[in-house]
């Protein structure tokens, strides 16, 4: 019989403490319900940080899993394997922008990989390094490495990292006219943007800025970036969440729920830029591995199916309703945020702070639940998540907002 406060011991004297996990341990999860090891059972609002966008052990993603893991592996890049090759076909594919993909191992490195590929682009244009800049916003959030943290415009992720990189600017979120100020002296190369912030508080694009974004970026003659790395793979109602602006981007950043819950990052890269990174000038021995683009190609298939998009909308707007059904009366939320299963509720001002206290009281009820931020509770579950789970996991949240209201 396992023994739950042992291994929580363990995460305490072993695991370097850059974590905060909460005090139980996952054993097995099935759909949107998980248990832990002393047998307690969770609806799962959180999905791994928006990554198992089909749940727990889905049938055939364990199928493609198995099945893969019986023929091969690893062959690294210097030989091929079929499971990428057609995982890559599929992405351009679904893409309807993308001409080449990349294939890594993580969000970071997807991002990284973008980063990279603009400088290049723009050494390719013959411009010098001091206008080879990129732009992104206050608020985003990219990446844990020294390239994607320092692109991620918030001081928190980034204080005692210095000496960052060079070659960044940031503006606001949803200004326009700051990003025109900031790219008017034309030595900006490309902008990175998430279409829906995530970890800085689930805070979508406003109508029309990305509109404004690309046509500021062809007059300058910069790659528009979009990370979809939590906001992508119909977590936000379309398998691309750039599709709801009217936008067409040059780079589009994917991980999370790419894989299901298998490790695996994408760069996709449209016309303009398809031919900039050539052989040697950049890569990685994981990427592509046949493993995780087997399984892969079937989170693909299955969350382009119209069915994800229609349960999308529907639970969407179950989560939205049984929110506002609890504020009527609770008084905890001033809004609702997001798009499709990305959604945030923002505490009233009198909770500012609290949301890591309400998160502790949800796992308390049986609700595994994220927050964005000190101040926001983050909802996304999985994508086929059902109506019995988004209606139990409402009346757990409440229960444990009764709780917090009344401690
Ligand atoms: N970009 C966005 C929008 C993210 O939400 C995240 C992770 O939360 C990342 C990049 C970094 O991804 P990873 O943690 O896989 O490196």
């Amino acid at each position: 019989m396992t023994n739950t406060q042992d291994l929580l011991a363990l995460g305490r004297d072993y695991y370097v403490p850059v974590y905060r996990q909460r005090g139980m341990v996952l054993e097995r999860g099935r759909g949107s319900r998980v248990w832990d090891s002393d047998g307690r059972e969770y609806i799962d609002f959180s999905a791994g940080i928006a990554v198992c966008g089909l749940g727990h052990a889905h049938p055939a993603l364990i199928e493609a899993l198995t099945t893969q893991a019986h023929k091969l592996w690893h062959t690294s890049n210097v030989f091929h394997s079929e499971p990428p090759l057609r995982l890559a076909e599929e992405l351009v594919a679904a893409s309807r922008f993308a001409k080449r993909v990349f294939f890594c191992n993580s969000g970071a490195e997807a991002n990284e990989a973008a980063i990279k590929l603009a400088r290049r682009h723009a050494a390719a244009q013959g411009r010098p390094p001091e206008r080879r800049v990129i732009v992104t916003c206050r608020g985003s959030f990219h990446g844990r490495t020294l390239a994607t943290v320092t692109a991620t415009a918030q001081p928190k992720y980034q204080e005692g990292y210095e000496p960052l990189p060079g070659g960044f600017r940031y503006v606001d979120f949803n200004d326009l006219a700051q990003l025109d100020a900031a790219m008017a002296s034309g030595d900006v190369c490309a902008v990175m943007i998430e279409p829906v912030q995530g970890e800085g508080g689930v805070m979508p694009a406003a109508d029309g800025y990305l509109r404004g974004v690309r046509e500021l970026c062809d007059r300058h003659g910069a790659l528009l970036v979009l990370d979809e790395i939590q906001a992508g793979m119909g977590r936000t109602g379309t398998l691309f969440a750039h599709r709801q602006d009217g936008v067409v981007p040059d780079v589009v950043t994917l991980a999370k729920a790419l894989g299901g819950g298998i490790p695996i990052g994408a760069l996709l890269v449209g016309e303009r830029a398809a031919d900039t990174l050539q052989y040697g000038s950049h890569g990685t021995t994981f990427g592509g591995n046949p493993l995780s683009a087997a399984v892969a190609r079937v989170a693909l298939r299955e969350l382009s199916s119209p069915r994800i998009e229609a349960n999308v909308a529907r639970q969407s707007q179950a989560i939205r309703d049984g929110l506002a059904a609890t504020n009527a009366k609770l008084d905890v939320f001033s809004e609702v945020r997001g798009r499709g299963l990305m959604l945030g509720a923002v505490l009233k001002p009198q909770y500012a702070g609290k949301a890591g206290d309400i998160l502790d009281l949800a796992a308390a009820q049986g609700l595994l639940l994220l927050q964005a931020g000190p101040d926001v509770l983050r909802f996304v579950p999985a994508l086929n998540i059902g109506d019995a789970d988004v209606a139990e996991g409402l009346a757990r949240l409440e229960r444990a907002l009764q709780a917090f209201v009344t401690a």
